[in-house]
C-alpha cells in the first residue's frame, strides 16, 4: 500500500505504508478520491506556511472519501462496501475547549496532515486508512469526488455559521478559490441576500458565477471596482475574506456597512488592517477555522442537493501522477479543484 509523503518544500514522494487492522471502533478504509487542499500546497510548495514547517516527512492530505473494507468490533452503521465521506478532525474530547463544545479549538487536535503538532498529524494520502468509524460520514448517492468535498465545503458552513444570521444581508466575498466559491453556496444555502464577489481573475469569477454570485467584480482590472459600494458608510453587511490578501481585507472594510461582521477566512500569514473603520463603523472581526459538528451537515446538505459543489473540480489524476496533479493544483490560471484517485 502506497502513501505520499512531503519530505519538504517540492520533495514529495510514494512510499510504502502499513495500516494495521482495524481496532474496536475503527473501520479500514480503502481510499477512493482525495481533494488538493491550499494546506497541501503550501507543504508542497514551500515547505509549510508562517511558523509551521515540515521536521519531518508528513504524508499529506485531509479532503478524501473512502470505501469500508473491513469493520472492526463494536462498529455499527457501517458496512463494507459503504463509500464514506472522513473528517480530518479528531479533537480529544477531554481538553477544556472540547469540554465547553468547541471541539475545533481542540489543543491536542489531530487533524490529518498537519505540521502544526510535532510529532506531525499524518494525513490521509494513501491507499488504505484505518480511521474512528465516528469520522465516517456514509455518502449513498453521492460519488467519490463530491463525498472529497465535504471538507472543505464543511469549513464554508463552519465560516456561515461564524458569520450568525444571513437571512437578506447583503453579502460580499473577496477571493474566489474553492473556499471563497463554496462560501458563496454556503451563503446562500443560508438565505443570503445578494452576494458580490471579488478577485483579481475572471477565471475564479466565473466559478463564483456559477456559484450564484450576483454582481462579479475584478479588482485588477478595476482597481476602484468597490467604489460605488463604499460610498458614505458602506453597504455590505457581512464579508467572508478567503484572500488572505491584506489589499482585499482592507478594500472589504471600506465597504462593509456599520456592524457589519468581518468572517477571516484566508489565511497567508499576518495581515495589518485599517483599524480606525473597524472602530469608527463598530465592525466585528470574526475568525473561521476548520469545522467540526459541520461535516455531516456538509454530507447532508449534498446528499439532499441543497448544495451541489461538483463544478469545482477541474482536474482528477491518478495517485502514480502526483507531480503533475500538484502542479496542476498550484497553477491558479487553469485548477480549481484537483483531486486524486486512489484507485488501483
Ligand atoms: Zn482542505
Ligand atoms: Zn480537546
Amino acid at each position: 500500500m502506497k502513501a505520499l509523503y512531503a519530505h519538504g518544500a517540492r520533495d514529495l514522494r510514494l512510499a510504502d505504508c502499513e495500516a494495521g487492522p482495524p481496532g474496536p471502533g475503527e473501520v479500514l478504509l480503502r481510499v477512493r478520491r482525495g481533494g488538493i487542499c491550499g494546506s497541501d500546497l503550501h507543504y508542497y510548495n514551500h515547505g509549510g506556511f508562517g511558523a509551521v514547517t515540515l521536521r519531518e516527512p508528513m504524508i499529506l492530505g485531509h479532503e478524501i472519501a473512502a470505501e469500508v473494507a473491513e469493520l472492526g468490533a463494536g462498529v455499527s452503521g457501517l458496512a463494507a462496501g459503504d463509500l464514506v465521506a472522513v473528517s480530518p478532525s479528531r479533537p480529544c474530547g477531554a481538553c477544556r475547549h472540547c469540554l465547553k463544545g468547541l471541539p475545533n479549538q481542540c489543543e491536542n487536535m489531530r487533524f490529518y496532515g498537519s505540521a502544526m503538532p510535532f510529532p506531525h498529524i499524518q494525513g490521509a494520502f494513501r491507499q488504505e486508512i484505518v480511521a474512528l468509524a465516528s469520522q465516517c460520514v456514509p455518502a449513498g448517492g453521492l460519488d467519490a469526488a463530491r463525498a472529497a468535498m465535504a471538507e472543505p465545503l464543511s469549513v464554508a458552513l463552519h465560516a456561515v455559521r461564524r458569520a450568525g444570521d444571513l437571512l437578506g444581508r447583503r453579502v460580499l466575498v473577496t477571493g474566489c478559490g474553492p473556499i471563497g466559491v463554496l462560501a458563496i453556496l454556503a451563503a446562500r444555502a443560508a438565505g443570503a441576500g445578494e452576494i458580490t464577489a471579488v478577485d483579481v481573475a475572471d477565471r475564479a469569477l466565473g466559478f463564483a458565477e456559477q456559484a450564484g454570485a450576483a454582481r462579479l467584480l475584478n479588482t485588477a482590472a478595476d482597481r476602484d471596482a468597490l467604489a460605488e459600494d463604499s460610498r458614505g458608510k458602506g453597504s455590505f453587511d457581512v464579508l467572508f475574506e478567503c484572500s488572505g490578501a491584506a489589499a482585499a481585507l482592507a478594500a472589504g472594510i471600506g465597504a462593509l456597512a456599520p456592524r457589519g461582521v468581518i468572517v477571516q477566512l484566508g489565511m497567508s500569514g499576518e495581515m495589518t488592517l485599517p483599524i480606525l473603520p473597524v472602530i469608527a463603523k463598530e465592525l466585528e472581526i470574526r475568525g473561521s477555522f476548520r469545522f467540526h459538528e459541520e461535516f455531516a451537515v456538509a454530507v447532508a446538505m449534498m446528499r439532499d442537493g441543497r448544495i451541489d459543489p461538483g463544478f469545482l473540480l477541474t482536474d482528477t489524476m491518478p495517485l502514480a501522477e502526483f507531480g503533475a496533479a500538484f502542479e496542476t493544483a498550484s497553477d491558479k490560471s487553469r485548477a480549481m479543484k484537483v483531486q486524486l484517485d486512489f484507485a488501483g
